[in-house]
Order: C-alpha cells, then structure tokens, then sequence
C-alpha cells in the first residue's frame, strides 16, 4: 500500500471498498452466529423444528440489531460530520480573514510556498469552494458525502441475513443425523471464502485471514455445540 492509495481522488472507491467490506463483515457475523446457535441447538438433541425455529429468530434478532447498531453508529457519526459543517459554515462567514490565513497555511504544509498558496486559496474562493476545501483539508470530512443511516442499517441487515442463510438452509435441508457435521463444514467453507474476500479486498495476506477466521469459527462452534451437548443432557 503506497500513500497514493489514499489520495483524494480515490475518495468515492475507497468508499465502495469500505461498505464491500462492511457488507463482508457483516456477511461473517451473520454466518457465525446462527451456525453457533444452530450447532448449539442441534448438540442439545432438540427436534427439527426446535433448532429450525431457533435459527430463524437469531437470523430476524440478529439482523434487527445490526441494522439498528448501525444506524445509531452511522446517525452519531453524521451528527458530529453536521456539527462541524454548521462551525466551519459559521466561521467563514464570521471571520473570513483568519480563514483565509488558515487555508494559505493548510495549503503550503503540502508543500505550497506562500505566493502559490495564496494564489491557490484565492482560485478556491472565487469558485466559491471554500467551505468545501476548509471540511477536506481540516477535518478530511467530504460535505458532500454523508452516509445515510438508514442505507447502512438496511445494508448491513442484507448482508447479515444473506450469511445467516447458509447455515439455516444447510440446517433445513441436512439429515438430522448429520446437521451438525453439514452445518460445521458449510461454515467454515463459507468463513474461508469470506476470508480470502475481505483480505483481497484489503490488500492482505489471504492465506492468514483465511486461517484466522476458520480457526475462530471452528472454535465458536465446538463451544457452542459442547455446551449444547452438556445443558441437552442436563436439561433433557
Ligand atoms: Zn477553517
């Protein structure tokens, strides 16, 4: 990774990148946490329609909170980006001269002297693009750009459920005898591939992320069936 991959121009595919990655992450949680609950239940010698009911409420539970955690997340984020909107829009307004200073020396710390510099912030005001130079280069907040909450909770539902149907569709169309083994397999096939996306993604080492999470989610499901097997045979 070179310090051009961050340059401005790059602003909206870095954007993409990022919600491909969200959707990817959010895609992993929901993979996880019904095949857990799923391979829990199924531990536990609970009927087919018990461990089938039980997948679908963690599958709706678990898409109802990531939508709202990111709404409130996205919300509290867009809040403080309109604060400082609302403060920098005050300030150039009330107080241009000191403004301007501030641009011509934002301007020359990338290497501007002060002539071209001045120049440069003079260009800028008579496009009228102050406000939005001001947000880039003192906040790096594109004014233009702000995340909507309720696109971001509806996005990362879609991906949560889109994961959490693996291990509930293997879960439904699995023999019973072997749900366990199916769903087991079909999880960590499917955390290998969303490993080796995200890592391609961002431009990691795949065969590392690859083995993180298939390690981790074979954890989670041995614990979660073990404890299944144990409470079932408490419980039942
Ligand atoms: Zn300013």
């Amino acid at each position: 990774m070179t310090l051009h991959d961050d340059e401005p121009h790059g602003a909206s595919h870095n954007a993409r990148l990022n919600s491909l990655r969200a959707g990817v992450l959010g895609a992993n949680d929901g993979i996880v946490s019904v095949a857990a609950l799923v391979l829990g239940v199924v531990g536990s010698g609970a009927s087919a329609s018990a461990i089938l009911t039980a997948g679908l409420a963690a599958t709706v539970s678990g898409a109802a909170s990531m939508a709202l955690g990111e709404y409130v997340s996205v919300s509290a984020q867009r809040d403080s980006e309109r604060m400082m909107i609302a403060k920098e829009t005050r300030e150039l307004a009330e107080l241009p001269e000191p403004e301007h200073e501030e641009l011509v020396s934002m301007l020359s710390s990338y290497g501007m002297n002060t002539t071209t510099a001045e120049t440069a912030a003079q260009e800028i005001a008579a496009k009228d693009r102050l406000l939005e130079a001001h947000l880039r280069l003192e906040m790096g907040i594109d004014g233009e750009d702000l995340t909507n909450p309720w696109h971001a909770a509806f996005w990362s539902a879609v991906s949560f459920l889109a994961g959490a149907a693996l291990p509930l569709i293997s879960v439904f169309f699995a023999p019973m005898e072997m749900a366990a083994a199916v769903v087991a397999i079909i999880t960590l096939v499917a955390l290998a591939v969303t490993g080796y996306v995200s890592a391609r993604l961002a431009n990691t080492d795949a065969t590392h992320s690859m083995l993180r999470l298939v390690f981790g989610g074979a954890l989670g499901l041995a614990i979660t069936y073990g404890i299944g097997v144990a409470f079932g045979g408490v419980i039942g």
